[in-house]
């Protein structure tokens, strides 16, 4: 197949050309929207990352084009429109598993760095300032760790916190024996939102959990919790979560998704202003620690999404029914996974 690869960094040009089998891959660091669609004229497949638009009118032009799968190299699938893919012939295929210990290491380091200060000690340290104020910490021992969503990654999460001496609880609306099993009990929602010193969410993006940190969520928070999302930005209504940061109601935040981060992350603006205030509001508060979608981002789990992405590739090639093709009708039965 010939693939357009859109948003293409080093390190996809690098595992995919590794892990590839035959295919002509076209990279491009351009991210694929409605201004780029046509870049994929005369290609098989596009291959495409977490931030590209694949909206109804990208994917009517990438058809027009000739295009006839749309490979994502993520679990992920929110930002693409099924219906308007399955009504033009699209297949789309995804990688729904890499290292599930990537995305949750990256939220316990977020975790310890946000708790110790170890981000500002090290930048004191290097400037001569030994002293301790301002990052005072508390013991995870003993606390109330609240995981929302306990499919592969909210399970490892689980396991982590438990090895911490937390009293880990969870919410999901599809148990998971595995987590029932290391003696976490299920709660309501609210419950988890009552007695959780953190809140850790593991969820995908539907729109059932659009905004499921809003302004009652908040209030409904007796802890001050940290609050940590390496799942989607949208989890968290963010113009709330900074009010909540105001009046002291939020504790302290861990971000490494935001939901407008697809104007900023995997690009260097540090050169640029920010547009973005609400963004920008959020970099000033000493609790919160923000990093730009990196949780997956370890040496195996890239190599898994490339070995995947051409997997998934080869088996639409060649007619063979693929595992990871989501359909509409499919998703109900993967949020339920
Ligand atoms: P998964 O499908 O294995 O697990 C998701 C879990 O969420 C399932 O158990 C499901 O039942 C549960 N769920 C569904 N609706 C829910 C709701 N309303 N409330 C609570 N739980 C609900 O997915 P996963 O592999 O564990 O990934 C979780 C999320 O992590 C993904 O959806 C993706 O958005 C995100 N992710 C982020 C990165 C990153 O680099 N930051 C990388 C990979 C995945």
């Amino acid at each position: 197949m010939i693939v357009t690869v859109f948003s293409t960094k080093s390190w996809d040009e690098q595992f995919l050309t590794a892990a590839n089998t035959h295919h002509a891959f076209r990279f491009l660091e351009a991210k694929l929207d409605a201004t780029t669609a046509a870049l994929a004229n005369g290609s098989d497949a596009v291959c495409v990352f977490v931030n590209d638009d694949v909206d109804a009118p990208v994917i009517e032009t990438l058809a027009t084009g000739g295009v006839r799968t749309i490979a994502l190299r993520s679990a992920g699938f929110n930002h693409v429109d099924l219906a308007a893919a399955a009504s033009h012939g699209l297949a789309v295929v995804r990688v729904p598993a890499y290292s599930p210990h990537a995305v949750a290491e990256h939220t316990i380091a977020l975790l310890l760095t946000l708790n110790r200060g170890t981000h500002r000690a090290h930048n004191r340290v290097r400037e001569g300032n030994f002293r301790l104020d301002g990052l005072l910490g508390w013991d995870l021992e003993g606390k109330t760790a609240g995981v929302v969503g306990t499919g592969k990654i909210g399970q490892v999460v689980c396991s982590i916190l438990k090895g911490f001496g937390m009293d880990v609880i969870a919410f999901d609306p599809f148990p998971n024996d595995q987590v029932t099993g290391m003696g976490i009990p299920y709660v309501s929602l609210e419950a988890l939102f009552a007695t959780s010193d953190v809140i850790t969410l593991h969820c995908p993006l539907t729109p059932d959990t659009f905004h499921l940190v809003n302004p009652d969520a908040i209030s409904a928070m007796a802890r001050a919790p940290m609050i940590i999302n390496t799942s989607r930005g949208a989890l968290i209504d963010t113009v709330a979560v900074i009010e909540g940061l105001k009046s002291g109601q939020v504790g302290a935040l861990a971000l490494d998704v935001y939901e407008e981060e697809g104007d900023l992350f995997f690009e260097d603006l540090s050169n640029t202003v920010i547009q973005d205030d609400v963004f920008s509001r959020l970099l000033t508060f000493p609790n919160v620690l923000i990093t730009g979608h990196q949780a997956f981002f370890t040496r195996e789990a890239v190599r898994q999404i490339a070995e995947t992405t051409v997997a998934n590739l080869d088996a639409i090639e060649e007619g063979h029914d693929c595992e990871n093709q989501i359909t509409t009708s499919a998703v109900g039965e993967i949020e339920r996974r």
